[in-house]
C-alpha cells in the first residue's frame, strides 16, 4: 500500500496557522500594531483601503530591524521576545509566539521596510515566498504593507464581512489598542481619508492620559459621568474609569478590560465588577468601564488563546474579591460626591408641578355585544390611522392591558380551541405585532415622525459612529431623524410617531449594539436582518411603554392584528390570545363537596 500520510509543507503549515491567528483584516491590524507597540513605538500610523482587504499599511517609529533580523522575522516561530518555555511566565510583550508575520505573509502580498539606524532593508513577499530583498533608505522604524489579503485562500476570503463591516472591526480593534496604550499616538486613514488621530498622552499620570484617550475614542458620553479609579490592593493595581450607575447598557459593549495592557475577555472579572455595582443597576443592565488591571506576570497565563483574547489567572478568588472591593470602595465614595454635586439641581424643580393622572376608566367597561365603529371623540393611535373596511368583532370589555372579547369574530388565522368561551387579547403585544409587521413591510409612513422640540444627544464610540452613519437611511425609513453633530455625536430630532420620547436614546443605543455585529456579504439579506432587528427593538419599547386608553382603541388594534401574517405571537415570542373555555367557567360553579 502506498503511504497515505504526508508531512505538510512549511507554507501549508503557515497557512493553517494563519487560519487561527488571522481571522480578518482586523486581526492583521491588531497583530501588526502589537508588534509596533512591542518595538517601543510612540507613533503608529495605520492606512487601509477596501476595509483592509486591498491594503493595510502600518508605519511605526519603533526600534526597527537590521537586515538579518528582517529576514528572520518572516519565518514561523521566529521571535525576539522569548528564548525558552519558562520565559512564557514572564512575558511582558504583546507577542511571543513568533507566528504572526509568517502567517500574514503566507496569505498575502507583503512588503516589509525597516531600518535600525543605518540604511534600511526592503523585503517583498508573495504567498509566503521571498520575491526580493534590497537596501532601502528610511528613518528608524518599520513599515509593513499587506496587499490582497487572503488572495490564495479564497475559502477564507468568502467568509469576510463587507468592506465597511471590516473597516468598523478595524476601528474597534484600534479603539481597544489605543485604550490599552494611551501614551502612544494612533492615526487611522481609511481610503485616503483621515478617520482619526489620537495624540499621545503627555501627562506623567496614566489615569490622566487614559481619561483623555477615552474622551477621544469613546466620546464625551463615557467621560461625563465617570468615576476615576487609581488604587492598589496588595500586588494588584487597578486603574481606569467606571461609568456612573445611570450610564449602563443593555449588553457588554461598553466594557473595556485590560490585564497587563492586553485587551482580554474575563467572565470572572466582569462578574466581579457587576457584583460591585450591586443593586445600583438593574439585573439586566451592564455597567460601562475602561479598566486596567496590572498584576505580577507569574499570576497570569497568556498562552491559552490563539489570538490571546483570553487569559488564565492563578488565584482567581483573590482577584475576584480584590476587584470587587476596590470598585465598591470607589463607587461608594464617588456616588456620594456626585450626589452632593447634583443637590442644587434638585432644588430647581417645582414641587407644585401637577401630578400626572392616569385616565379614569371603570375597571370593566361593559359593552355587550359591541360592534366597533370609530366614534368621533375617540382618537385612534397614529400608527393605525389607515382606513379600514368594517370587520365585525365582539369586544366585551377592556380590562387593564387585556381586551376581553367573544371569540366568534376571530378568523381562521387565530389558533383557538373549539370550546371557545371567552377570549383575552393582550393589547400591548397586539399593538407591537401590528407595528412590527408594518415596519417590515415599510408601511409606516416615513413622514410619520414625531419632531422633538429639544433634540436628544447620543454620544457613541468612533467605530460605532461609523456604523450609525451607514445605518442612517434605514433608521430614517423607520422614523428616526438623525444628524451627525461631531465625530462621535449625533442629534436625534425626530423619533417614530408612536414611540415613547424618553426612550429615544436608549432605543438607538440598543439598535446600535444589536446591529453592529450583523454583517454578511449579501447586502440584501443584511438589510432585511437589520430591519427585523430594529423593528423588534422598537416594538419592544412600544410594548413596554404604550398606554391603551379605551376599548375603541383596543378594538381597532385587534382588527389590524387580524390582518397580520402572524397574529398569534408578539415580536418577542409571547402569546397574544388566551382562551377560557365554557367548560372551565361552568366548572367554577360546581361545589367540590357535592
Ligand atoms: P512575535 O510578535 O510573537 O514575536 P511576530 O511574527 O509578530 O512574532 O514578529 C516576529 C518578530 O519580528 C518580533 O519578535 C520582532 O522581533 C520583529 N518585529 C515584528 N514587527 C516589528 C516592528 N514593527 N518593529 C520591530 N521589530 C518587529
Ligand atoms: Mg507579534
Amino acid at each position: 500500500m502506498p503511504c497515505r500520510i504526508r508531512v505538510l509543507s512549511e507554507n501549508t503549515i503557515n497557512q493553517i496557522a494563519a487560519g487561527e491567528v488571522i481571522e480578518s483584516p482586523a486581526s492583521v491590524v491588531k497583530e501588526l500594531c502589537e508588534n509596533s507597540i512591542d518595538a517601543g513605538s510612540k507613533k503608529i500610523v495605520i492606512e487601509i483601503q477596501g476595509g483592509g482587504l486591498h491594503l493595510i499599511r502600518i508605519t511605526d517609529d519603533g526600534c526597527g530591524m537590521g537586515k538579518d533580523d528582517a529576514l528572520l522575522c518572516l519565518e514561523q516561530h521566529a521571535t525576539s521576545k522569548i528564548y525558552e518555555a519558562k520565559d512564557l511566565l514572564s512575558v511582558k510583550t504583546m507577542g511571543f509566539r513568533g507566528e504572526a508575520l509568517a502567517s500574514i505573509a503566507s496569505i498575502s502580498k507583503l512588503t516589509l521596510s525597516t531600518s535600525e539606524k543605518e540604511i534600511g532593508t526592503r523585503i517583498e513577499m508573495e504567498g509566503g515566498s521571498i520575491k526580493s530583498v534590497s537596501p532601502y533608505p528610511r528613518n528608524q522604524g518599520t513599515t509593513i504593507e499587506v496587499r490582497h489579503l487572503f488572495f490564495n485562500v479564497p475559502a477564507r476570503k468568502k467568509f469576510q464581512k463587507s468592506p465597511s463591516g471590516c473597516s468598523a472591526e478595524i476601528t474597534k480593534a484600534l479603539t481597544q489598542l489605543s485604550l490599552a496604550y494611551p501614551y502612544i499616538s494612533f492615526t487611522l486613514h481609511q481610503n485616503d481619508t483621515l478617520a482619526f488621530q489620537f495624540e499621545k498622552g503627555e501627562s506623567p499620570l496614566f489615569i490622566d492620559n487614559l481619561k483623555k484617550r477615552v474622551a477621544d475614542s469613546l466620546g464625551e458620553g463615557m467621560r461625563s459621568a465617570v468615576i476615576a479609579v487609581d488604587d492598589q490592593e496588595g500586588a494588584f493595581l487597578l486603574r481606569g474609569i467606571l461609568g456612573a450607575p445611570e450610564n449602563t447598557r443593555h449588553n457588554r459593549t461598553g466594557q473595556y478590560l485590560f490585564i497587563n495592557q492586553r485587551a482580554v475577555i474575563s467572565p470572572l472579572i466582569s462578574f466581579a465588577i457587576k457584583d460591585a455595582y450591586g443593586t445600583r443597576i438593574g439585573s439586566d443592565r451592564h455597567p460601562t468601564y475602561v479598566l486596567h488591571i496590572n498584576m505580577p506576570c507569574e499570576l497570569l497565563d497568556v498562552n491559552v488563546h490563539p489570538q490571546k483574547k483570553e487569559v488564565r489567572i492563578a488565584n482567581e478568588e483573590w482577584i475576584r474579591q480584590s476587584v470587587r472591593k476596590v470598585i465598591q470602595r470607589h463607587l461608594d465614595k464617588s456616588i456620594q460626591i456626585l450626589l452632593e454635586k447634583q443637590a442644587p439641581i434638585f432644588s430647581d424643580f417645582s414641587l407644585d408641578e401637577p401630578a400626572w393622572e392616569e385616565p379614569k376608566k371603570s375597571l370593566i367597561e361593559r359593552i355587550l355585544p359591541y360592534e366597533c365603529h370609530l366614534r368621533e371623540e375617540v382618537q385612534p393611535v397614529k400608527a393605525i390611522e389607515l382606513p379600514m373596511e368594517d370587520l365585525a368583532i365582539y369586544p366585551i370589555a377592556l380590562w387593564g392591558n387585556y381586551l376581553l372579547m367573544d371569540p366568534k369574530g376571530l378568523n381562521a388565522n387565530i389558533c383557538s380551541p373549539s370550546d371557545q368561551g371567552l377570549c383575552f387579547v393582550d393589547i400591548k403585544s397586539a399593538k407591537a405585532r401590528v407595528l412590527f409587521e408594518k415596519f417590515l413591510l415599510s408601511k409606516v409612513d416615513p413622514c410619520h415622525k414625531q419632531g422633538l422640540l429639544f433634540p436628544l444627544v447620543v454620544d457613541v464610540a468612533l467605530y460605532e459612529a461609523q456604523h450609525l452613519l451607514a445605518m442612517m437611511p434605514l433608521l430614517s425609513a423607520m422614523g428616526f431623524s438623525l444628524s451627525q453633530s461631531g465625530p462621535r455625536s449625533f442629534l436625534i430630532d425626530a423619533i417614530p410617531a408612536f414611540f415613547p420620547e424618553n426612550k429615544g436614546v436608549d432605543a438607538l443605543l440598543e439598535i446600535l449594539c444589536q446591529t453592529i455585529s450583523l454583517d454578511t456579504e449579501d447586502q440584501e439579506s443584511l438589510e432585511i436582518k437589520k430591519t427585523r432587528k430594529i423593528a423588534g427593538i422598537l416594538c419592544k419599547y412600544i410594548q413596554t411603554h404604550t398606554m391603551i386608553n379605551s376599548i375603541q382603541e383596543a378594538t381597532l388594534i385587534v382588527k389590524e392584528l387580524l390582518r397580520c401574517d402572524s397574529p398569534n405571537y408578539c415580536p418577542q415570542g409571547n402569546k397574544i390570545f388566551a382562551f377560557v373555555s365554557n367548560k372551565y367557567v361552568a366548572g367554577l360553579f360546581i361545589s367540590k363537596d357535592r
